[in-house]
């Protein structure tokens, strides 16, 4: 693993940028806002935005992504299709729980003052625990705040039972991060039929299941089993990542009277977004054979 990432730290970051390019919005908040205005003026497409970088450590940093997603909330103010999404170690998760818990509250606050939903993001298992904490705490005061649950770990069943009683927004998805066979399925047909599972258990708990995938029969299978129960349209959303080609089934989506919504990534500074996605090829190799063959396949 460690020298694989190695290998990964080679790669330029100028080739890392060429392959980045359609899944990262571009550089500064405006280039987020601008996407998810286009997304939404031509393709009636929701978005939710996000800032690139992880592992956030010094306290000035920390400070500055607070300041940022302010600035993203007074953006997305006035525009309800827009949510924001973001990650515990981008506010200090790695310094302490206290702080970092902290700064969510703030930023979820504010959004809650202006109308604007937050999405918590999951990381791996080493962070589950802490992650689902900081949400129950600050979930009981705001219910503009949704979390994101991965179907690949065992336990996630018994996290969604466990869940706040109001109704929660949760992304559900199989998880990026390969986790040990300890704790998680390592087939993905097998995660992805939990995810299923875990849709249908996470209506019967009378959440808001955000489906995130991009796979088209589970897709399908998900909208045929919803269908089929009768479950309205508007009590749950499909998420796809910005840049994954998959435009005739978000229209099909769209058509159908249904939140699509598309997670929108932008940098400050393209070197974090280079490092944020070397990482992710670090954690998932795979990914880069997906981005290879979407490029020649558009
Ligand atoms: C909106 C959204 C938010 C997410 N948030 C989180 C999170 O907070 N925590 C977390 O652990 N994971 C998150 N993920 C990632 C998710 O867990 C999966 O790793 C990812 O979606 C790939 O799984 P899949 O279900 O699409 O199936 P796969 O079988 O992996 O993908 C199906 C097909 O989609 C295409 N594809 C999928 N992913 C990519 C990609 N990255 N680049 C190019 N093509 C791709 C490929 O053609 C692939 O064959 C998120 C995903 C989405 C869509």
């Amino acid at each position: 693993m460690e020298m694989k990432q190695a290998v990964l730290d080679l790669i330029p970051g100028r080739l890392v940028r060429i392959f980045a390019s359609p899944y990262v919005a571009g550089k500064g908040l405006i280039s987020g806002i601008r996407k998810a205005e286009e997304l939404h003026l031509k393709q009636g497409l929701c978005t939710t935005l996000d800032l690139l970088g992880e592992e956030v450590v010094k306290a000035e940093e920390v400070n500055a992504t607070v300041d940022l997603y302010y600035r993203m909330i007074e953006e997305a103010a006035s525009k309800p299709y827009i949510t924001i999404s973001l990650k515990p170690t981008q506010l200090g998760i790695l310094q302490g729980e206290a702080e970092c818990q902290q700064n969510l509250r703030r930023i979820v606050a504010l959004a809650a003052q202006k109308g604007v939903r937050v999405t918590l993001d999951m990381e791996d298992h080493l962070l589950t625990d802490v992650t689902l904490r900081m949400f129950k705490a600050i979930r009981s005061e705001f219910d503009n705040f949704g979390i994101v649950l991965q179907s690949r770990l065992f336990r996630t069943p018994e996290d969604i039972q466990a869940l706040h009683l109001r109704p929660c927004r949760v992304r559900i998805c199989i998880g990026i991060y390969r986790e040990p066979s300890a704790i998680a399925y390592q087939d993905k047909p097998v995660m992805k039929q939990k995810l299923l599972e875990c849709v249908k258990l996470l209506l019967d708990h009378g959440h808001y299941p955000e489906i995130a995938t991009h796979d088209e029969s589970l897709i399908r299978k998900c909208i045929n089993y919803l269908d089929s129960l009768g479950v309205p349209k508007d009590d749950y959303e499909f998420q796809m990542l910005l840049g994954v080609p998959r435009t005739a089934l978000q229209q099909e989506i769209v058509k159908r009277g249904q939140v699509m919504r598309i997670y929108v990534p932008f940098a400050e500074e393209w070197e974090f977004a280079i490092h944020y996605l070397k990482r992710r090829l670090g954690a998932n190799p795979f990914m880069l054979g997906m981005v290879v063959r979407n490029i020649f396949s558009r």
